[in-house]
């Protein structure tokens, strides 16, 4: 399950800033997710407590998520327009010269703790 390898790495990307920062127990933390990076959100928050229960820091974390909108650029008119709707041919010009500008991240926004 690709959720969980993300849920893991993320719990150990995130108990590492907090040994540095001297983090005593995390609160929250935010992900920011593209419209089509193909991550369900869900599924990450479902492996959470799983994922952190051996963790005293990360242990009574919540884990929360932004989506990103998903924008894809035209190359051929330099255009930008909604990925989901339109997939990848130009609704402007009809040239499937086209690039993902953002909607496929799976990034750590922030993380708050004491
Ligand atoms: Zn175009």
């Amino acid at each position: 399950m690709h959720e969980l390898g993300i849920a893991y790495h993320v719990a150990e990307t995130i108990e590492d800033l907090g040994r540095k920062n001297n983090l005593e127990q995390v609160a929250s933390v935010t992900l920011e997710i593209g419209e089509v990076s193909g991550v369900i959100f869900s599924y990450l928050s479902d492996v959470w407590p799983w994922v952190c229960r051996k963790s005293d820091i990360l242990r009574d974390s919540s884990l929360l998520c932004v989506e990103i909108h998903a924008v894809t650029i035209c190359l051929d008119c330099g255009k930008t327009y909604d990925t989901v709707p339109q997939g990848r041919q130009c609704p402007h010009c009809g040239s499937w010269h086209t690039e993902l500008v953002t909607g496929n991240e799976v990034m750590i926004k922030s993380v708050e703790g004491y």
